[in-house]
């Protein structure tokens, strides 16, 4: 069984102090924290705090929200692998669709990104997903396969175990709307096949999460997914009461 693991993006919000808050309260909590891996990913400006706060922890992972194909350079604003590694980061986002639409970054920028974090030792959410438009038009695993194929094609076996797949249908992202059980099982599927065509023996591993407007009044019924070996949340994972609450749920249902 893959453990589940659930991914916060708190996107552009939460100051150092209120970021450290979420982790010590977070520790709190009473969860299953051997069956189910926690990564948190914060603005770059949280995360040397967080990761003096988690050191030691082993519990909850550190992670961030983007990061630059080169190693250093002149690139302002940028961030590099190693200044995440520094703060404590193990995990980067890579692909998603915030960043691929609002800051036009393409399936190959994607990739080189992909490409420098796991070289770096970092690893890796990878997210992937269609429009409306795309779905409607049918051509949502045209659209996977072309963004995950790209990568896939670049990968060894020994990277691939570095990357977590997040499904992020583009219209179920802030919008309040989840895509249904049937259509995240049914593409979930689609993800799975595509990984199988280029690693037939190790796509079983690799552990597909599910992304768009989860919270805690749907989370049951998504965990019951049995395709869905986690979630990438937003907005409800700001509030640590309710991250908490799908955390839990998560791990009771994956390990009934
Ligand atoms: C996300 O940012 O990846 C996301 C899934 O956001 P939300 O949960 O708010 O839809």
């Amino acid at each position: 069984m893959i453990k589940p693991v659930v991914v916060a993006n708190w996107k552009m919000f939460k100051t150092p102090s209120e970021s450290v808050e979420f982790v010590d309260r977070l520790k709190n909590k009473i969860l299953d924290w051997e069956r189910v891996k926690i990564i948190l990913c914060a603005p770059y400006t949280s995360l040397f705090e967080m990761g003096n706060s988690l050191m030691g922890d082993g519990r909850i992972d550190l992670g961030a929200q983007n990061i630059h194909w080169e190693s250093e350079g002149a690139f302002t604003g940028e961030i590099s692998a190693a200044m995440l590694q520094a703060c404590g980061v193990e995990w980067v986002i890579v692909g998603h669709s915030e960043r691929r639409v609002l800051f036009g970054e393409s399936d190959e920028d994607v990739c080189r990104k992909v490409m420098t974090a796991i070289e770096e030792g970092l690893s890796v959410i990878f997210c992937v997903g269609e429009t409306i438009q795309e779905r409607k038009a049918g051509k949502t695993s045209l659209v996977l396969g072309e963004q995950l194929g790209t990568l896939l094609a670049k990968l060894t076996e020994d990277q691939l175990r570095k990357l977590l797949i997040a499904y992020e249908p583009i219209w179920a992202i802030g919008t309040g709307l989840n895509a249904t059980s049937e259509q995240i099982a049914e593409t979930h599927h689609i993800l799975r096949r595509i990984i199988e065509k280029t690693f037939p023996s190790a796509a079983s591993q690799v552990a597909i999460q599910y992304g768009g407007s989860v919270n805690q009044g749907n989370c049951k019924e998504l965990s019951e997914v049995s395709e869905v070996n986690g979630f990438l949340i937003g907005g409800a994972s700001l509030d640590v009461d309710q991250f908490g609450e799908i955390v839990k749920t998560i791990t009771e249902v994956k390990n009934r």
